[in-house]
């Protein structure tokens, strides 16, 4: 697809209301790999050159997304890429396969969930 500014304005809209569903503070959002390349290396550090052969990219530490609009065909492509993405921002201990595919499913049907709370307290300090 082409990015047009209505696009990037849907684009956005789209992922406010995934990261509130997925109870996650929205990304940074790029839209092409000159977008990716103007970020400091070190946020995009190991997905930099490589960017462009994915549909998106979670920079997970730094909460970035980039959604290859280029390679993306059509809304329906780009909405499942962005409920992809923001279910790695909510769900940062997943690998890909059927737990987080299913997550992904939920998620395009309207799910929500609840925010991510860290299991192992241990390097926590209780005040
Ligand atoms: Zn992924």
């Amino acid at each position: 697809m082409k990015i047009t500014p209505n696009l990037r304005a849907s684009v956005l809209e789209m992922v406010e209301t995934y990261a509130t569903r997925f109870s996650v503070p929205a990304p940074r959002i790029l839209l092409s790999t000159r977008e990716v390349l103007n970020m400091p290396k070190h946020v995009t550090a190991g997905r930099r050159t490589t960017a462009y052969k994915y549909y998106g990219v979670a920079y997970m530490q730094y909460n970035v997304v980039f959604l290859n609009i280029r390679k993306i065909s059509d809304m329906k492509v780009l909405e499942k890429t962005i409920v992809h993405e923001i279910a790695h921002l909510r769900f940062p201990y997943l690998a890909h396969g059927k737990r987080f595919n299913n997550i992904v499913k939920k998620g395009l049907r309207g799910s929500t969930f609840r925010p991510y709370v860290r299991r192992s307290i241990k390097y926590q300090y209780i005040r």
